[in-house]
């Protein structure tokens, strides 16, 4: 496994396992089990996955020693106010079962994350989360909140995958520091991703299937990925992508995939954003 370190100084592994869409308590105890089997040491989950707990009991029963897993969590919208944001942060260590995070992030970048964020650095400072960071958040809205707060984000976690390479988003994380995680690196097997043929041929020059290139072609770009599979094999797979490296050639070629739209929804789009986040927010003005 290789590491990140992150503009705080903390250590991050460079791929994970994300648990999204696994709200069975069951099915998600028995993923992360299998995870932290086959050798993930970075968790991701999120408040609004409804599946803290299940993470929380795979990393207890797993014998893995807490420093050794790096679990992320995520607060969600409904509790972007600074003193909701304060009781978020407790529900997601009371439901992990853990005293501390080693990353917590502001789930979306609408709503006070102003407030939000000024929860999170406090929680920081006592120790309850190491790393602190964003998430979807677009080099406009990165640079207010740098400018409203004292805390740069650690990371800025965002859908990045052959279909959305995100490029200058990725860019501008770098140029501030702050490292980039990509959500859905498969885009969820949209466009019939994992058969791909311009990936496949890439793939039967190094022996390696298209989803090991996908990850490969993000840590050459110096991207945290967080791949999610139910299945133990595939788990293992998406993990065996440190024994190769992409040619420039082959690289370039990957870039030439972007159909720069994201697979799931612009985030700058206002109907998008009211027909998401709309309720949620609303909540909070009463
Ligand atoms: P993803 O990782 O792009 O794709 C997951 C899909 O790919 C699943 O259907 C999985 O099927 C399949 N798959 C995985 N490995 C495979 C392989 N080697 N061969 C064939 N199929 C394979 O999508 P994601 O779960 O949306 O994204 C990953 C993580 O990012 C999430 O779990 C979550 O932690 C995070 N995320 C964050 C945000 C955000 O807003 N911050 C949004 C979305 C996701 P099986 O499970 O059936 O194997």
């Amino acid at each position: 496994m290789d590491y990140v370190t992150l503009n705080d100084g903390n250590q991050m592994p460079q791929l994970g396992f994300g648990v999204f869409q696994v709200p069975d308590f069951n099915q998600a105890e028995q993923a992360v089990s299998d995870a932290l089997e086959v050798g993930y040491r970075l968790i991701d989950t999120a408040a609004a996955y409804g599946n803290e707990a299940a993470v929380g009991n795979a990393i207890k029963k797993s014998g893995v020693n807490r420093e050794e897993v790096f679990v992320t969590s995520k607060l969600w919208v409904d509790h972007f106010t600074y003193e909701k944001a304060k009781q978020g942060i407790d529900d997601s260590l009371t439901k992990l079962g853990l005293d501390y995070l080693d990353l917590y992030l502001l789930h979306q970048p609408y709503g006070d994350t102003a407030g939000a964020w000024r929860a999170l650095e406090e929680a920081q400072q006592a120790g309850k989360i190491k790393s602190i960071g964003v998430s979807n958040f677009a080099p406009d809205q990165l640079m207010n909140l740098e400018l409203m707060s004292h805390t740069k984000p650690a990371v800025n976690q965002i859908e990045v995958s052959p279909w959305y390479q995100e490029d200058t988003v990725v860019k501008f994380n770098q140029q501030q520091a702050i490292q980039t995680e990509a959500w859905a690196p498969f885009a969820e097997g949209k466009h019939d991703i994992f058969t791909n043929e311009t990936i496949a041929q890439i793939g039967q020059k190094y022996g390696k299937s298209n989803g090991q290139v996908i990850l490969r072609w993000l840590l050459q770009r110096g991207i945290v990925a967080i791949p999610k599979s139910i299945h133990k094999a595939r788990m293992a797979e998406n993990l065996a992508v440190f024994d190769f490296n992409l040619s420039a050639d082959d690289m370039a070629a990957m870039n030439e995939l972007d159909k720069n739209e994201s697979q799931f929804f612009d985030h700058h789009d206002p109907a998008a954003i009211e027909s998401i986040f709309g309720s949620s927010l609303r909540a909070l003005k009463e």
